[in-house]
């Protein structure tokens, strides 16, 4: 098997409030030696309980901007006001110790993905409705009401994305997130299965 078979990226996007973090902690629980997490940069503060390193790396616009020069990002943008941003090294980090790598990013970095020609299955999370994702966003208690105004805003822009051509592999309606959870699951499985046979034919 050649490096490249086994890089495929899993890519989740989808407004904010979906259910993308809820599906990649229920995978990190299901396969906690297979999947690993690309830990991205940003430029947001920290929500209370996050952790430098674990869900980002929590670093100034100063520092950003630094990393931009440097090319170090595989893709960076600006979402929701803040900067958003995938190293090479946070995606190497992960393949480096054989898993699965999986990623967060939003719409912007998903069409960076796809401009790269990287080899990666790119999942939309979709709430089943602008008013669920609301309720849900409001119970999170994670922003302050203008930023979850903004997210909200965003989120209408980020829905129209689901039309575009070739953007995305699948896109599943988080309902019930362990209905939810078992389609992106069983598309993995799928997928991977297909792979593995693939490359067992060709040896
Ligand atoms: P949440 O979506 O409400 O949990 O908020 P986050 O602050 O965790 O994420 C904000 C947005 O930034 C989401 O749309 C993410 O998909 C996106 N995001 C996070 N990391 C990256 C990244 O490395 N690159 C890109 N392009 N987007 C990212
Ligand atoms: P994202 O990472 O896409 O911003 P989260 O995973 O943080 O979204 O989910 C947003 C909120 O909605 C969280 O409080 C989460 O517990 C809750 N949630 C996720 N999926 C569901 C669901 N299917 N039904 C009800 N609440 C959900
Ligand atoms: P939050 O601030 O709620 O954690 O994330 C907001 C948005 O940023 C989400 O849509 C998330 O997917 C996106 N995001 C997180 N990390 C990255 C990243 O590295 N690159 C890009 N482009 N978006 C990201």
């Amino acid at each position: 098997m050649t490096e490249s078979d086994k890089s495929v990226l899993v890519v989740f996007s989808g407004p904010s409030g979906a259910g993308k973090s809820s599906i990649i902690q229920k995978l990190n629980k299901d396969y906690p030696d297979r999947i690993g997490f690309s830990v991205s940069h940003t430029t947001r503060p920290p929500r209370p309980g996050e952790q430098n390193g674990v869900e980002y790396y929590f670093v100034s616009e100063e520092k950003f901007k630094k990393m931009i020069e440097n090319s170090e990002f595989i893709e960076y943008a600006n979402v929701h006001g803040n900067y958003y941003g995938t190293s090479f090294q946070a995606v190497e980090s992960v393949l480096n110790r054989g898993r699965l790598c999986v990623l967060d990013v939003d719409v912007q970095g998903c069409r960076s993905i796809r401009r790269r020609n990287m080899k990666a299955i790119i999942i939309f999370v979709s709430p089943p409705s602008l008013s669920e994702l609301e309720s849900r966003l409001r119970s999170r208690q994670t922003e302050s009401e203008a930023d979850l105004r903004k997210r909200l805003e965003d989120a209408q822009g980020e829905m129209k994305t689901c039309e575009e051509q070739n953007l995305y592999d699948l896109v599943i309606v988080n309902d019930y997130l362990d209905r939810a959870y078992k389609e992106v699951k069983d598309y993995l499985a799928e997928y991977l299965e297909k792979r593995d046979q693939k490359v067992l034919q060709s040896l």
